[in-house]
């Protein structure tokens, strides 16, 4: 079967770019991405320059390459370079907007079942502290976000709609422009969690109406672990109080006061990985390269042929939804648990993951499903690698 968008020698350029392949399949995407060599080869110049010329000479060094960061983030989203923060992983990116909004007890919350683990226990969390509630939006037929739902569920005291785009336990890909132009017509602020998405698919922050979009480095844009960043738009920025300031996100004025400084910025700390948001920048300017919508449309190709070819099996079952789906496949195989079929797929050298019902409790359970087998593909995986992989699941059968 051919897949449109990336040519052959587009795919053989990534695999030259992706020391891992060859040694072993990687279908955990989601979990992190298989390293790119010039992201990696960019940290590794930028550890080296710290060694030989001290961390802050270094940095000063880089700083071309600093401001390239927030220039492919933003073009990435299509965003501004000065409406992005450089944070240590998507989860305190999207924490540092969440935490940020000034709650009022009764205020509201609209999300939906893709909801990930850890902005479900901010909700929660949230819900102890100031007394919010948390208005969960059905699935339509298709397994998306009902959005006959999201519109019924914006009431007066609406404060945010939160939204996972790609959930890290599920093909689908959430209707996120829809939501958004819903979002707008309401005047609800709107933050969206793309960390799935990011590098995926393409995105652009204009298209979809979100205020606020949280991501990381490692998965689809394979950059570095321990890197992520924030998008605020400049016309939501002042509805967010940072939960903490430091020297780079405030201008200590006099004794008394300081000021916020007048950008995304102000969600950054100062202290920082900076050889990995280096490395971000340059993974992040790697996939703008290729093209988004060629990368996405592999990407999107690749699960469509994982899924098709798993279908062929008779002890397997697909638990994907949606209208959309994307490269992330979920199934399992009868007569064994996910973590057996993981294992044994391990043993084979091709790697996998399971997203268990503790990290989907309005997911996965309203299914009836304890776990799932993750297998995520990229665009540098190949027709071939899912051919064996399919096999060695079927042997496993
Ligand atoms: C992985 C993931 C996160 C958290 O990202 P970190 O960089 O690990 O903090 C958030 N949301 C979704 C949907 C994810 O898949």
């Amino acid at each position: 079967m051919s897949v449109p968008s990336l040519s052959q020698q587009d795919v053989e350029a990534l695999r030259e770019d992706t020391p891992g392949v060859g040694q072993l399949i990687h279908f955990n995407n989601a979990g992190t991405g298989l390293a790119l060599a010039p992201s990696l080869n960019a940290v590794k110049q930028h550890l080296d320059l710290e060694a030989r010329l001290g961390g802050y000479e270094a940095a000063a060094h880089a700083s071309a390459d600093l401001d390239a960061f927030y220039s492919a983030l933003a073009a990435l989203i299509g965003g501004k370079p000065h409406e992005i923060a450089y944070v240590e992983n998507a989860t305190r990116a999207w924490d540092m907007a969440f935490y940020g909004i000034d709650f009022r007890e009764g205020d509201r919350i609209v999300t939906g079942r893709a909801e990930y683990v850890s902005n479900y226990v901010a909700f929660l969390q949230m819900k102890r502290r100031k007394g919010i509630e948390i208005d969960i939006v059905e699935d339509d037929a298709s397994g998306q976000i009902d959005l006959k739902g999201v519109k019924e569920a914006i009431g007066a005291r609406t404060r945010l709609i939160a939204l996972t785009h790609i959930p890290t336990f599920s093909g689908l890909i959430n209707p996120a422009e829809e939501v958004g132009e819903i979002a707008r017509a309401a005047n609800v602020l709107y933050l969206l969690d793309a960390c799935q998405s990011a590098g995926q698919i393409p995105l652009n922050v204009g298209e979809i109406g979100c205020g606020i979009l949280s991501g990381t480095g490692r998965k689809y844009l394979r950059g570095p672990r321990g890197t992520g960043f924030l998008y605020v738009s400049d016309a939501v920025l002042d509805q967010l109080d940072p939960p903490f300031v430091d020297l780079q996100s405030a201008d200590w004025i006099d004794e008394a006061s300081y000021e916020l400084v007048p950008h995304a910025r102000r969600f950054e700390t100062w202290e920082r990985y900076v050889a990995g948001q280096i490395g971000l920048g340059v993974a992040t300017g790697y996939a703008i390269g290729f093209g988004m919508e060629r990368i996405g449309n592999r990407v999107c190709a690749l699960g469509a042929y994982l899924r098709s070819e798993l279908s062929g099996l008779s002890d397997v079952t697909l638990h994907d939804k949606g209208r959309r789906k994307g490269g992330i496949v979920t199934f399992a195989v009868a007569g064994e648990t996910p973590a057996q079929t993981k294992a044994r797929l391990s043993a084979a050298q091709i790697n996998v993951s399971v997203s268990n019902a503790s990290s989907a409790r309005i997911d996965l359970p309203h299914r009836n499903l304890d776990a799932v087998v993750r297998a995520s593909v990229h665009a540098f995986n190949t027709e071939t690698e899912i051919e064996t992989f399919v096999k060695a699941i079927g042997k496993l059968t």
